[in-house]
């Protein structure tokens, strides 16, 4: 099982605020987070991209401003949040300098990913970070995400950026080791599941209820993190975060539930374009660019003919052929306006086409489905 952290591609590691920041007084564990750090280089060298998702903010910010008592009010809260994140990201920042490795802070609310537009700005803001090398941290935006636009628990908002990525590994390093028949603070006996296939009422039963004094999340919102994940063909891990090298151990083959996912990233990612989306209008094309994307290539605007309908970058058209049929689906990366100025031309007269370098194709071979 350990082959699903040590084969992925590209994983998002979430880490919570009870392994991260100290509970007696707010101070973040510098040598944990030295350590994580290690494993994330580790990682990267194996060739996998790593995104880190964390919380913290709100544990580190009412140290700092002096907030005590238990329950703190939704400003306060904020507030919190606004002032512990800087200390949040400059503590990674640092740690991950020791192997020269750059962060880059990512804010996200719970609209950022379900508007269809948001959400393809910051999926192209991480990818280009990865792209660069640098590791996204990213943490919910408190300031702004309130009631029910919030997320309130980053075990969501980690399987939304899995998703969002098209991560195929997503480790939640929590401070239990994975999930067990029974809560075992209460029952000795508890035994602990290594892999879950399909998330049942069994197994949500398992998770049980929130108890007095769990961090925001506990096993319930880290079940809905696994479906939001395994459905997105991304693969989940509970694991034990309380040591230190908890990715190392994993990959060493520590105990932990891995919740398995149905298909790859790209498929269930194909599935969603090619289902669930309208397609607001359509690209033709020459014979040339039909063969070359029946081979699996993406389409450049050279071999565009023709632009239907009114859409906007991200958008889902339909690709027809030459005969005027419909032989694909893809989200494209550019409006129809701009589509239309560069329809017919090479990629390297974009930038002088348009005024801006935007990418080489219109429809990226991951963003395009043929049937
Ligand atoms: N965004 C919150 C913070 O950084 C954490 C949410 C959670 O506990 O998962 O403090």
């Amino acid at each position: 099982m350990t082959e699903r952290l040590a084969g992925a591609r590209r994983a998002v590691v979430k880490i919570g605020s009870a392994l991260l920041v100290e509970s007696q007084d707010g101070r973040i564990r510098r040598s944990w987070l030295h350590a994580l750090a290690d494993d994330v280089a580790g990682l990267r060298e194996r060739g996998c991209e790593v995104l880190i998702v964390t919380s913290g903010a709100i544990a580190v910010g009412r140290r700092l401003l002096g907030l005590k008592g238990d329950g703190l009010r939704l400003e306060e809260s904020q507030a919190a949040a606004a002032s512990g994140q800087i200390h949040l990201a400059h503590a990674y920042r640092e740690a991950l300098a020791r192997h020269e490795i750059g962060v880059a802070q990512v804010l996200l609310t719970l609209d950022d990913t379900e508007d269809r537009r948001r959400y393809l700005n910051a999926l192209n803001t991480l990818n280009t970070l990865l792209r660069m090398g640098v590791v996204p941290v990213v943490n919910e935006n408190d300031t702004v995400a309130t009631g029910e636009i919030r997320f309130g628990d980053n075990d969501r908002l980690a399987a939304r950026v899995a998703m969002m990525a098209s991560a195929d590994a997503l480790v939640l390093l929590s401070d239990i080791d994975g999930l067990y028949d029974r809560d075992p603070r209460t029952a000795p006996g508890a035994v602990m599941i290594p892999e879950v296939r399909a998330i049942t009422p069994e197994i949500e039963a398992m998770a049980g209820r929130p108890r007095p004094g769990d961090s925001s999340g506990g096993m319930r919102t880290k079940l809905i993190a696994a479906r939001i994940a395994t459905q997105a063909g991304c693969h989940m891990a509970i694991a034990d975060g309380r040591i230190d090298r908890p990715l190392r151990a994993l990959l060493d083959g520590a105990p932990c539930t891995w919740f398995v996912a149905r298909d790859s990233p790209t498929t269930a990612r194909k599935r969603w374009i090619a289902g669930a989306l309208k397609p607001a209008g359509a690209v033709a094309v020459d014979a040339g660019a039909r063969a070359a994307l029946e081979n699996g290539r993406s389409l450049l605007p050279a071999g565009v003919t023709g632009i239907e309908g009114r859409f906007e970058r991200g958008d889902a058209v339909v690709v027809k052929g030459p005969d005027g049929r419909e032989i694909g689906r893809g989200l494209v990366a550019y409006s129809c306006a701009d589509a239309r100025s560069i329809a017919g031309h090479k990629s390297g007269e974009i930038e002088t086409l348009l005024g801006y370098r935007g990418r080489e194709e219109l429809i990226h071979r991951d963003d395009l489905v043929m049937p």
